[in-house]
């Protein structure tokens, strides 16, 4: 029968099959409004170990307005899984970094995680908050460790992506080298929302919006292991939708998947503020080295609660930031026409909103 399967068919089942999994704006069974997931951007870990601005000069390679949403911590279901039906009834695809003794726990909610959609990376065995101060054989025993207790749960390697944030982002070149000799991708991210603290779900969203909004793109750290952030979901992805934010699902490049092309300077995070109007007032570039060293440390200012000793251990931002990292006209332009919505409030949602939001959830937990 196959001789009769026209080639424009042939091409079309090979575009569905590309898109396969990606859910767009519009395109959400039942929600024609979902904020939903633009792309799935597959990455090579092997080409590119350590992402993520809080820590280290590259990023994933995203375009203006476009997001990667992550939750570290997890799976724990009474949190765990009213997040995932939040996310799943928006289309949105995100990374879950699952401690390996939380995925021990509960197995299941891994497992409904994994097979919604969304990217499983690792986040230690047991989350010892010391990695930068632990033995090398400590630290494989808790990495590999990690990794073999969600293969186990999920029943094949495949199905745990070569990714892995460090518990408390407490980094050492030791860790980093073995990560990346293991093809690990180390993540960092590019701005928190503080949602281990104790602040109101409204911060939180806050936080996460107002953060992005300072750096246009980038990956976001959130827990979903908190009431407040499970609080905070809908605000934020209301928040993206309304802003205008495209959600990118990350994956890992494999054999049946190669990587999606990009250009090394894609891999930074372009500043926004250093845009200069030059001459006529119609043309704009960045001014390459002083407002970079300034971007940098607004960057760091943003993050209060990465303790300091953490960026004082090794070179936590090596001065590596690309010298071919200049954008086009036309992504300048997009940085500098962006509308930046003024009268934007933050409120707390009523209290039978958070019960429907919350599901049957009780106090905020700790
Ligand atoms: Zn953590």
């Amino acid at each position: 029968m196959a001789r009769f399967i026209s080639p424009t068919l042939v091409g079309l089942i090979a575009a569905a099959a590309l898109f396969s999994g990606t859910a767009r704006a519009g395109d959400c069974p039942g929600n024609p409004d979902a904020l939903g997931t633009s792309r799935t951007l597959v990455v090579d870990p092997t080409q590119h170990p350590r992402i993520g601005t809080m820590q280290y000069p590259e990023t994933l390679p995203l375009a203006d307005h476009e997001v990667v949403l992550t939750f570290d911590d997890g799976p724990l279901t009474k949190h765990t899984k009213p997040i995932l039906a939040m996310l799943d009834a928006q289309c949105v695809k995100a990374t879950f970094f699952v401690v390996g003794k939380m995925a021990q726990a509960y197995p299941e909610m891994l497992r409904e995680v994994q097979a919604a959609g969304h990217t499983i990376g690792t986040h230690t065995l047991s989350h010892p908050l010391r990695m930068n101060r632990m033995s090398i054989d400590q630290n494989m025993a808790e990495i590999d460790g990690g990794i073999a207790a969600a293969t186990a749960v999920l029943g094949d390697p495949s199905k745990v992506a070569p990714f892995l944030r460090i518990p408390g982002l407490l980094r050492s070149t030791e860790v980093e080298d073995y990560l990346q000799s293991k093809g690990i991708m180390t993540w960092s991210a590019d701005f928190p929302a503080d949602d281990w603290h104790r602040i109101s779900p409204a911060r939180v969203a806050q936080l996460a919006i107002s953060r992005l909004e300072a750096k246009g793109r980038g990956v976001l750290l959130l827990h979903d292991i908190q009431q407040r952030t499970q609080t905070a979901l809908p605000t934020i992805l209301r928040e993206l939708k309304a802003r205008g934010y495209r959600v990118v699902h990350v994956v890992p490049a494999t054999p049946d998947r190669p990587k999606t092309p990009t250009q090394p300077w894609q891999w930074h995070l372009h500043p926004v503020e250093p845009v200069i109007a030059a001459g006529n007032g119609m043309r704009f570039s960045f001014a390459p080295q002083t407002i970079r060293g300034t971007s940098k440390q607004n960057a760091m200012a943003a993050i209060p609660a990465i303790p300091q000793k953490t960026a004082r251990k090794g070179p936590m931002l090596s001065p590596i930031w690309g010298t071919a990292a200049l954008a086009g006209d036309d992504e300048i332009m997009s940085v500098v026409l962006s509308p930046l919505p003024k009268t934007f409030r933050f409120v707390e949602p009523s209290g039978a909103a958070m019960r429907n939001l919350a599901g049957k959830s009780g106090a905020p937990a700790e």
